[in-house]
């Protein structure tokens, strides 16, 4: 059975759109009717025979889709997508989707590596976070705020230990801000997917020691298979919406039953 949502009237943002979870999640919002603003510091994809620009893709699926070029570790970016959200009546729910994925042993981190991880994956859910809410507590309504975790937050996995540390923090951003916001109307959570396949995927499972490749961890799944990103998307739709008006702070997992193996 398919759940309907209805996001007429709602301006979404979704960082890290042009691909991936966030390009599954925009089109979802889209054909709930939402405008949905793809900020990615990746060009929406060119239209080709294989890929469609996600900003059209929302279109088609019935709503209105924008590009905006947005690097999330820079607050500026962050700065001028909420101002773009504001000719569209002002965001009233922020995705922090972006994210990036390098590995490596803890003995042979580059420091460099580690701080941009950080940069991209727990410091743009910050920015994401404070300029959204800042913006929804000046208009003076409410909204939510929806940060992409992992499994990863939970889960230790050979050659992940920076992005395991990234996610962690997603966690716990998401909790605080919850507990902070509560008294402006903003509910913020997280989805913390499991093993899904897209780009960023392909890269980890290459890099990994065999135990840890993507068919080696998918034999783990109890749901016995990786997800798509259509798998995760509808956990934004329900974390959005009034039916989900009592949560807050909270982790969803959609990992296949991943964390409980
Ligand atoms: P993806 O590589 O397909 O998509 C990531 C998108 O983020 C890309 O479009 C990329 O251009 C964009 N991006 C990267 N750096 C950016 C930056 N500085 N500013 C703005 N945009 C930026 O990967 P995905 O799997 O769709 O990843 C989406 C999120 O899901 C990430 O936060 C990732 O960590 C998380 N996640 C993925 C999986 C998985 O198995 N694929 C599992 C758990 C969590």
């Amino acid at each position: 059975m398919n759940v309907t949502y209805d996001y007429a009237d709602t301006t979404v943002v979704v960082t890290g759109a042009s691909s991936g979870i966030g390009r599954a999640v925009a089109q979802r919002f889209g054909s709930a009717g939402a405008t949905v603003i793809n900020a990615d510091v990746r060009p929406d994809p060119k239209d080709t025979d294989e890929t469609r620009p996600t900003h059209e893709l929302v279109a088609e699926a019935g709503g209105v889709g924008r590009y905006v070029e947005t690097d999330v570790s820079n607050v500026d970016d962050i700065e001028t997508v909420v101002e773009t959200a504001r000719e569209f009546g002002g965001v009233d729910v922020m995705v922090n989707n972006a994210g990036i994925f390098r590995p490596g042993n803890i003995l042979d981190l580059d420091p460099a590596d580690f701080d941009r991880l950080h940069a991209v994956n727990a410091k743009g859910v910050f920015y994401g976070t404070q300029v959204a809410a800042k913006d929804m507590i000046d208009r003076g309504v409410g909204g939510s705020i929806i940060n992409t975790a992992s499994i990863s937050a939970e889960l230790a996995q050979f050659d992940h230990v920076q992005y395991d540390s990234t996610k962690g923090g997603v966690k716990m951003i998401t909790r605080g801000a919850a507990l902070e916001l509560a008294d402006h109307g903003i509910r913020v959570n997280a989805v913390a997917p499991g093993h899904v396949a897209t780009e960023i995927s392909e890269g980890w499972s290459e890099s990994a020691p065999q135990e840890v490749r993507a068919g080696e961890v998918i034999k783990h799944v109890p749901l016995g298979r990786a997800a798509d990103p259509e798998d995760v998307a509808g956990a934004y739709l329900f974390l959005a919406s009034d039916d989900a008006g009592y949560v807050t702070g909270e982790t969803v997992w959609v990992d296949g039953g991943l964390q409980v193996f």
